[in-house]
């Protein structure tokens, strides 16, 4: 069913437009505001407040008074609250769908998707909040005791991106919350508007005022420049770009700070000649398509052994040629439009240099005319390997093929990026699987699986992929810190 312009309307009027600090929905400081765009039809969805830096410090003033007291509330407390948002989210999962393809693009389908999968990382750290083990051992020489527990770490900032907008932030302030941090949660200026609905449902499931503060602004640095430079933030958790990640990295490094960084990828797909044909096709088209290829587990190169390249080929193109493009809000799309013009010009580049450097364009190849950055699927073949849309994040609908030899030869083409974010392969064989994975220098692998993400499971990259790992029991680590204590023999004297 297309949705009306009624119902868009009803839904972006009942958004919070301020920023949220200490609990109090305010206007940015010096009064300004940003417009959140539709990227299908670049017009104006909404305007929202437009953090300054004196904001940012603000919202640092009121997650650093509220640390102390939040970090003493029950584990259950936390839980609890984290296990109510999961369900007031769920409850109106159709209002975050249309919100996230309204100001994102993806398909309504596709945002329901993101609605389950963001949501369930707070069911899952509301479970996690009450597990989080410390230990009490004998030291080996049998006298001394250690005592081993972890504490909150402190006041976070989460900075988030734009193409899944409400389960990246999800996947930070939900073990932020069970672990006891404080946060400031910036997100992409691009999509706020699903992290405005978020945070007036984290009131909504009762988290107290000052725990998570949000300032969006159409000038990031000019939140995060002064948060580094404050000695009470202990934390930042980033996910987007590995150029805007490294300057954070370097910034972070002033006040020591523990840093988590979901950063890019180039994740090879590789198929192998054992490989079911039409099951590698199904996860071909997961792992390129969903959410248009804007997605840092995209699918970036396809690596096909030579005895099935041919007709993986044809049917990855026939699949994908039959797609439909257009609105995401619009009955039957299965392919929304590219986040901005600039990101379509971009990927458009990359194309033509391929297709210069000798690939053929076997599907789409350019973009649709009219209104909105809409760009066609595409697949691309015969793509030499030195060509640059192998070797950077397409973060589009453009599938390149090329193929390999022999096994040895397709771990090392796999492996000759700066990234090492997700890999998948397609084979039959159990032993090659495991011989290939442990050679492949990628922090997760999709075992003829063209999806891998999940809050149960421990997500990121090696490399210029990042650091830390979000999801999985794992990603609560992130958000606490070690203390160890020493006990002296409990014995002495007796
Ligand atoms: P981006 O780096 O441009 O922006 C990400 C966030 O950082 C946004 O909130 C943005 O406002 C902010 N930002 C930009 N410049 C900044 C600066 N100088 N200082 C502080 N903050 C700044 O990335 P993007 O275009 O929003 O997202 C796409 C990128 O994110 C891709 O590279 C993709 O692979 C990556 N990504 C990674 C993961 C992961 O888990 N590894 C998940 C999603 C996206």
């Amino acid at each position: 069913m297309t949705i009306t312009v009624d119902r868009e309307a009803e839904l972006l009027a009942s958004v919070p437009t301020g920023l949220l600090i200490n609990g109090q929905w305010r206007q940015a400081s010096g009064g300004k505001t940003l417009d959140v765009h539709d990227p299908a039809t670049g017009k104006v969805l909404a305007s929202i407040a437009d953090g300054t830096s004196e904001d940012a410090l603000a919202a640092l003033d009121a997650a650093s008074a509220a640390q102390a007291d939040w970090a003493r509330t029950a584990p259950r407390l936390r839980a609890e609250i984290l296990r109510k948002a999961f369900e007031l989210i769920t409850a109106r999962t159709e209002d975050f769908a249309l919100l996230m393809t309204l100001e994102m693009g993806k398909p309504l389908a596709e945002a329901r998707g993101e609605v389950s999968y963001g949501a369930e990382f707070l069911r899952w750290y509301s479970e996690e909040a009450v597990r989080d083990y410390g230990r009490y051992l004998t030291s080996p020489e049998g006298k001394n005791k250690i005592l081993v527990q972890h504490k909150p770490v402190g006041p976070c900032l989460l900075i988030t991106p734009w193409n899944f907008p409400l389960a990246m932030a999800t996947r930070k302030v939900g073990p932020a919350v069970a672990a006891g941090c404080t946060m400031v949660l910036k997100p992409a200026k691009l999509t706020p508007l699903t992290a405005q609905l978020f945070a007036q449902i984290m009131q909504e499931a009762g988290l107290p005022d000052g725990v998570l503060n949000v300032v969006s602004s159409s000038i990031a640095s000019s939140i995060s420049g002064p948060l580094l430079k404050d000695s009470r933030l202990r934390k930042i958790s980033f996910t987007g770009s590995t150029a805007v990640g490294k300057q954070l990295m370097a910034a972070a490094t002033e006040n020591v700070l523990r840093t988590s960084m979901e950063l890019g990828g180039n994740a090879p797909f590789i198929v192998f000649g054992d490989a079911d044909m039409d099951d590698a096709v199904d996860g071909a088209m997961a792992a390129k398509m969903r959410n248009m290829g804007e997605a840092c587990t995209a699918a970036n190169r396809f690596l096909v052994h030579t005895s099935v390249a041919e007709e993986f080929t044809a049917k990855l193109a026939g699949r994908i040629g039959a797609l439909t493009v257009g609105r995401g809000t619009e009955a039957g799309t299965d392919v929304g439009p590219m986040i901005e013009d600039k990101a379509r010009t971009g990927i458009h580049a990359l194309v033509t240099q391929a297709v210069a450097a000798g690939a053929t364009v076997l599907t789409g190849g350019s973009a649709v005319d009219g209104d909105g950055y809409f760009y066609q699927p595409t697949v691309l073949g015969n793509v030499p390997n030195d060509a640059a849309i192998l070797q950077q994040e397409i973060f589009g609908p453009v599938a390149p093929v090329t193929t390999f030899t022999d096994e040895d030869d397709a771990i090392r083409i796999a492996n000759s990026t700066e990234y090492g974010l997700a890999a998948y392969l397609y084979t039959k064989d159990f032993s090659r699987l495991l011989r290939v994975s442990e050679q492949l220098e990628f922090g997760m692998v999709g075992f003829n699986a063209g999806v891998i993400s999940n809050a149960a499971a421990p997500f990121g990259g090696v490399k210029h992929s990042g650091l830390g790992r979000e999801g999985g029991s794992e990603g609560i680590a992130e958000y606490t810190t070690t203390q160890y204590i020493g006990i002296a023999d409990p014995y002495k004297g007796r």
